[in-house]
């Protein structure tokens, strides 16, 4: 129950524990008992070692929920060497679930990382990490079909003054680039990167109030 309830593929929940000022700690497992070694590909059933830790995921209504995973190590038979697994759902050295950074990252578009940091389920720091994550996986994405593009910023904490802008797809309200730095060439570089055929579909762009921007509207 506890299992479909939290909708992660591949683990299945042991246990869970309540603690008052803290929140809901769900023990789980992987179902699965192998993984793939990265190196050569060699399916491994050889555990070498269990590694367990805590990390945040999406709260139940008002409780905040701990999941305690296990990311096993595994010895490969054919390369002699241990593996950390892949998890899907968490990257490795970090401390929460994806989909709890996807909601943060939308909560601070809305909104700013202080407020966001100010409900205490992440901490500024975890906040700029996930932003740069963010930043990094959507580095390659090409959008399609835009029609309606929003360059808004993100005011970030650390060092004064320091911004991010973000892209979104405004009729897909869909986030298609973080850059870190708001400046002009920096938005110009990644804008002319997608090419012609990208910006030619482009009807309107709603632009954030910093001035910097504006300078940007020869360009489409
Ligand atoms: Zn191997």
């Amino acid at each position: 129950m506890l299992t479909e309830l939290l909708e992660l593929e591949g683990v299945k929940v042991v246990s869970r524990h309540q603690h008052k000022g803290i929140g809901i700690i769900l023990e789980i497992e992987p179902i699965h008992q192998e993984s793939i070694c990265p190196r050569c590909g060699e399916k491994s059933h050889k555990l070498h070692q269990n590694h367990r830790y805590i990390i945040k995921d999406l709260p139940w209504g008002e409780s905040p929920v701990f999941l305690e995973i296990n990311r096993r190590q595994f010895k490969c038979k054919k390369c002699k060497r241990p593996f950390s697994e892949e998890l899907d759902f968490v990257e490795k050295r970090r401390t929460y679930t994806k989909r709890l950074a996807n909601r943060i990252v939308q909560e601070v578009l809305e909104k700013d990382i202080n407020s966001v940091a100010k409900k205490g389920l992440v901490t500024t720091e975890e906040i700029e990490r996930m932003l740069k994550d963010a930043s990094s996986e959507l580095a390659e994405f090409k959008p399609t079909d835009l029609k309606r593009l929003g360059i808004d910023e993100i005011a970030l904490i650390k060092g004064k003054g320091n911004y991010c802008a973000v892209l979104i797809d405004l009729d897909k309200s869909k986030l298609i680039a973080i850059l870190q730095k708001r400046t002009q060439e920096e938005i110009k570089k990644v804008l002319l990167g997608w090419g012609t055929e990208v910006l030619e579909k482009v009807e309107e762009v709603s632009i954030d109030l910093w001035k910097g921007y504006r300078s940007l509207y020869c360009l489409l």
